[in-house]
């Protein structure tokens, strides 16, 4: 594709943010030389898919704390979309049954809303003294009238006895969420990590980065992990408690799995605690592999890795190939947060299908180069793409499936194009071997449901029927 797309043409300003790969190199829809551009401030008028900065930070990196009260300062809408959204499970449901909020109205506008979340904290942990600390994370409003919440953190911190945590993750801060989770590393690094020693022997241990458990993802990897000999510390963050990450600088190892928004918090622990760290993908057959392989090598465990593997793929391979039979050939549009859609190019590939288009919400330049790597020749890559955009991608090049979220979902049904929710999943888990199989099996369910037949049904009762009925009655 070359120049804009169709629905483009008022906003020349996305023409650089849409590229093919071209003699295996990024090639601009603008003709320019240089590579595509990312992580820029949105143009007004394009209705962009991302997230704010509080979305990333509560949505993705501290919402998925199992055991603290998870409080959002400002209107209540901001706080919409934090409860019931992202499926991080964990083996308790607190941070999934509750939300709160400090529900700012017009008077504490005008007023300041410090004593409100004063107030809203203390009450909120007399109603659940269980719960092990709190998050409260900022607002744009409550940004803007100059709140102190940083104080007000303190001063509940000392009445309750429990971390308050401040997260200064205001919405207008970045370019999109991919800054809350920066804010979001920072702060947990900054005011929880190395509070406190782990229990036990540390030998061993490694913190799984930038996982957080969608669906139960890390029941697919942990349990191979253990086998091999390691010993989870923490998780960063599905399935964590606050008091797993104060003790996380302990771990021999930081296994980093999203390296977007989670990279950050391994580095800070490298600086400050000279903690090694690796990159894994773990999701598809052969990164699983070499995720396992990488951890064995560091701890010399290397041959019962390779026991491992070579157990779970004999396990798979005959199911394995009969979903490649199924799905070989089959053209994927994949649009992502970030690195799941250079992570899954892969793993479309070792099932056989191809991947002719990409794009991603949040992702930097790094991301962008993964996925030109990866992607096929005169692929498609899109950065931060809008809704008219995405109908464009599947009318024109009618891709079999496409894989996104929720919100893309409903978008892909009306055009009649099988779907599989790839960002909160709707069954999954789609992580390590077994994932793949989980991943498999949804692809060809999408493919293959009767449902796209009845597509240009028409639905509604012809006249002589409507007649039928009123004489009935
Ligand atoms: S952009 Fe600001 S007002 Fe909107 S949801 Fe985010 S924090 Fe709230």
């Amino acid at each position: 594709m070359s120049g804009c797309f169709r629905c483009n043409l008022t906003i020349p300003e996305r023409q650089s943010h849409i590229a093919v790969k071209k003699g295996g190199k990024c090639a601009r829809s603008d003709g320019s030389a240089e590579f595509i551009e990312s992580n820029t401030r949105t143009t007004p008028g394009d209705m962009t898919e991302r997230g704010c900065t509080y979305a990333g930070c509560r949505g993705v990196v501290g919402g998925p704390v199992k055991d603290v009260i998870q409080l959002t300062h400002g209107p209540v809408g901001c706080a919409f979309f934090s409860w019931g959204y992202r499926p991080h499970v964990a083996d308790t449901d607190f941070h999934m049954k509750y939300t709160f909020i400090s529900d700012m109205n017009e008077t504490n506008i005008v007023f300041g809303g410090e004593k409100r979340l004063l107030q809203s904290i203390v009450e909120a942990a007399q109603e659940f003294p269980d719960a092990q600390g709190v998050f409260v994370y900022n607002t744009c409003s409550t940004a803007l009238i100059g709140d102190d919440g940083r104080d007000v953190a303190k001063q509940a911190e000392a009445l309750i006895g429990k971390p308050v945590v401040f997260f200064e993750c205001e919405g207008f801060r970045g370019v999109s969420q991919s800054a809350g989770h920066h804010v979001g590393n920072e702060t947990i690094f900054k005011h929880l990590v190395g509070s406190e020693e782990p229990v036990g022997d540390t030998s061993t241990a490694i913190n799984i980065i930038g996982d957080y458990n969608i669906k139960n993802d890390l029941r697919t990897f942990e349990p191979l992990f253990e086998e091999l000999g390691v010993r989870i510390l923490t998780r960063f963050t599905g399935n964590v408690s606050v008091n797993d990450l104060k003790s996380m600088h302990r771990a021999r190892l930081n296994v980093v799995h999203c390296q977007r928004s989670a990279t950050y918090i391994a580095e800070m622990m490298h600086d400050k605690y000279g903690t090694p760290y690796i990159d894994v993908t773990l999701f598809g057959i052969q990164a699983m592999s070499a995720a396992l392989r990488k951890v064995a090598a560091f701890f010399g465990l290397e041959a019962k890795a390779e026991e491992i593997i070579a157990r779970e793929l004999g396990r798979m391979q005959s199911q394995l190939d009969y979903y490649r039979h199924r799905l070989s050939g089959k053209r994927i549009f994949i649009y992502q947060g970030a690195p799941r859609a250079w992570h899954w190019i892969e793993m479309f590939r070792e099932l056989g299908m191809e991947t002719i288009a990409a794009a991603t919400t949040f992702g930097h330049q790094d991301d962008y180069e993964k996925i030109f790597e990866r992607i096929q020749e005169g692929g498609l890559v899109i950065d931060n793409p809008n809704v008219l955009e995405l109908e464009e991608v599947l009318e024109t090049y009618k891709p079999d499936l496409f894989v996104s979220g929720n919100k893309e979902k409903y978008v892909a049904y009306k055009l009649g194009v099988p779907f599989v929710n790839g960002h909160t999943y709707d069954t999954g888990p789609y992580a390590g071997f077994s994932g793949m199989l989980n991943f498999a099996r949804d692809i060809d369910r999408a493919l293959t449901s009767p449902v796209w037949k009845l597509l240009h049904t028409n639905a509604r009762p012809v006249p002589e029927q409507l007649h039928a009925l009123s004489d009935a009655t």
